[in-house]
Formats: C-alpha cells, sequence, structure tokens
C-alpha cells in the first residue's frame, strides 16, 4: 500500500470518525488517568456495562493519588461484578507504582508505560495517542479485525505473526496530526460497521480501499481459532453460621481469576464425591474447621470465559475449630446485613441474594 493510500485512508476515518463518533463518558476527557481507567475497563467487558462502573469507580477514585491511596478490597468492591479481576489489581499496583515513581504523573514514554503492571501494548498506544497525541498505534479487537479484512489478512488472527503484522499495518496507516481520533475512528467502525458477524460494508468510508471486500472475504476474516466444548464444574459453596447467627467467610489469595475477592467456603467437586462431602473437605483444608451439612440453599449457574460452573450451596452449622486461614487470605464472622461491604463475585451474590431473600431464591 502506498503512502498515498495510507494519507488517503487515515483522512476517510477522521472524517468519519468526526461525524460518527460514540457519545462516550471518557471521550469528555483528555486526563491520561480517566482514558487510563476507561480502556483498562474496556478489556473484555462491553462499552454499555462500562459506563457506570466508570463513572462510579471514577466518583470514589477520582484521581492516581486516591486510587493509590485506597486499600486493595476497597478497590475490588467498586470493581465488583465487573470481572476480570486482575485488571483491578494491576491497576491498583499501578497507581501505587506512578506515586512511587512518577510522583503521581502518568508516565508519557513507551517502555515508562509498558513497565507498569496491567499496561500492555494496546493499553499504552492508547494512553500516548488520545491523551498525549503522540504518534502511537492501538491495535485492540475492534481494529483488529478492520485491519484483516481492509488488508485481507488470511494467516490466523491467534498466531504471532498476524499480530505482529497488523502492529505494522496499523503503525503504516497512523496520520501526522490525530493520532488518537484516529485510533478512536478505528475502533469505532470495528465496533459500529466492520462488526464480527454482517460487516455493514455499505455504510463504510474505506470501501472501495478494502481488500476483502473486493474479494467477498469480508465474512470469512479474521481466520480465527474453533473453540472446544467449555468444560463444566461443579462447584460447592458453604454458608456456614456460627450460635451467635453470624456467618463465616473467606478471602481468596490475590492471585487467580477473583483474587482478592470474598466468598463462601467451598470448592471444586472431584470425580465420585458427593456435594456434602466436597464441602466438608474444602472447609476443613481451607480453614482447619468442621461443619455439619445442612439444607440445599440454592444452585447457580456462571459462564467464565474457559469454563462454566454450577455453585450449588448449602447452609451449614460449625461444629469444632477455631478458623485459621490455611488456604484462604482472611476469613471473618459476620452479619448477614453486612455481606454487602465485601466484593463478593457474582455467583457468590446469588447466595447472598438466595439467603437473604424470603423466597430462597434468586434470578440466574
Ligand atoms: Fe469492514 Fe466492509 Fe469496511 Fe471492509 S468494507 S473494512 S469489511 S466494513
Amino acid at each position: 500500500m502506498t503512502a498515498k493510500i495510507s494519507h488517503d485512508i487515515a483522512e476517510r476515518i477522521l472524517a468519519w470518525y468526526a461525524r460518527h463518533q460514540r457519545d462516550l463518558p471518557w471521550r469528555k476527557s483528555l486526563d491520561p488517568y480517566h482514558i487510563w481507567v476507561s480502556e483498562v475497563m474496556l478489556q473484555q467487558t462491553q462499552v454499555e456495562t462500562v459506563i457506570p462502573y466508570y463513572q462510579r469507580f471514577l466518583s470514589c477514585f477520582p484521581t492516581v493519588q486516591a486510587l493509590a491511596s485506597a486499600s486493595l478490597p476497597e478497590v475490588l468492591k467498586a470493581w465488583e461484578n465487573m470481572g476480570y479481576y486482575a485488571r483491578a489489581r494491576n491497576l491498583h499496583a499501578a497507581a501505587k507504582e506512578i506515586m512511587k515513581r512518577f510522583q503521581g504523573e502518568i508516565p508519557q514514554t513507551w517502555d515508562d508505560l509498558t513497565a507498569l503492571p496491567g499496561i500492555g501494548d494496546y493499553t499504552a498506544g492508547a494512553i500516548l495517542s488520545v491523551a498525549f497525541d503522540q504518534s502511537a498505534a492501538a491495535v485492540d479487537s475492534n481494529v483488529r479485525r478492520v485491519l484483516c479484512r481492509l488488508f485481507a489478512v488470511e494467516t490466523p488472527l491467534h498466531e504471532s505473526r498476524t499480530q505482529q503484522h497488523l502492529w505494522g499495518l496499523a503503525w503504516g496507516l497512523i496520520p501526522i496530526k490525530g493520532t488518537g481520533r484516529f485510533n478512536q475512528g478505528l475502533m469505532d467502525l470495528g465496533a459500529t460497521v466492520c462488526t464480527p458477524k454482517k460487516p455493514a460494508c455499505v455504510l463504510c468510508p474505506i470501501q472501495d480501499c478494502c481488500r476483502a471486500y473486493k474479494r467477498r472475504l469480508q465474512d470469512v476474516l479474521p481466520v480465527t481459532r474453533k473453540r472446544g466444548p467449555i468444560p463444566h464444574r461443579q462447584v460447592t459453596a458453604a454458608v456456614i453460621w456460627n450460635d451467635c447467627g453470624r456467618v463465616l467467610i473467606a478471602r481468596r489469595p490475590n492471585q487467580g481469576l477473583l483474587g482478592g475477592l470474598w466468598k463462601f467456603p467451598g470448592g471444586k467437586q472431584n470425580p465420585g464425591e458427593s456435594l456434602a462431602t466436597c464441602l466438608r473437605r474444602h472447609v476443613r483444608e481451607e480453614l482447619g474447621i468442621q461443619v455439619r451439612v445442612r439444607r440445599p440453599i440454592t444452585s447457580v449457574n456462571h459462564a467464565y470465559t474457559h469454563f462454566r460452573i454450577t455453585l450449588h450451596a448449602f447452609h451449614c452449622a460449625h461444629r469444632a475449630g477455631e478458623p485459621q486461614p490455611l488456604t484462604c487470605a482472611d476469613w471473618r464472622w459476620t452479619t448477614l446485613s453486612r455481606l454487602k461491604n465485601f466484593a463478593f463475585s457474582k455467583a457468590d451474590r446469588k447466595i447472598i441474594c438466595a439467603i437473604s431473600s424470603p423466597k430462597g431464591a434468586c434470578q440466574d
């Protein structure tokens, strides 16, 4: 592709973006902190879902300093239900590092940004181009799809050679002026016109440059990997009551899928194991106590990216032993009404809803 065609594509994207850009709260700000928070939230979460979380998060932590001064449980509480909690943990860790190494100023170089926890090439490119108006490509899943079609890239999307090729193509397109608007334009084009299924090519500003369109490949590109069946796990959760009417909760270690969140003790069922045996085993391994398993509360289905679970919750009575944090990070006896102050996963929130509701069950 010649420099003139690249220039022409960039100009059309900029003109299209000026007329059709989505009205999003983080677009009203050029504050690098606001842009950083929005970009982290938008990884793996839909725009409509992100908006209220973004507004609430910024009202809780309006500056890098406020975020760095907060405790991790406070940050996780503000992130509760948005999933992919490593993003919140990394955001918090990076804010602390920015306070320590950069006196609270978000760094303005690629190397400094990508050295921070949770900031990869895409986020660095978005912050540099949008907040600091620097020439930097930003290739997210929407941009990847547009580029694969525009240049008819037929190698599988997940392969690293394809990823490198796409970054090279993106760098080749960025204009001298208005890189941030150009990157946002490509993202919006992928989100609203060049969609995963049935792209609206008739509305596309770069249709006559699009190699996939010319070769009628827009419905088969990008080439993605076929997913195998998603494993389904049976998992147990114990709502353990003591004689004072308090409930025992445990905090997960900070690493892993739901790291740092609170939970009801319990875990994955082994083959051939009954749910009651599974519960007693996990409670013993996690907290070193013995419980009596009583009546079932509810069974909750939940899907994560790579697996699904059915979470079976039971009322249990504390029988013996003082809780100790054996495999969990912390534990607490608390009242039903105080559970709302702790950050739980979506599946655990459904159990809380079931034990708080007079009908005993909540919507899945
Ligand atoms: Fe996507 Fe169609 Fe535009 Fe090509 S012409 S970039 S396939 S919307």
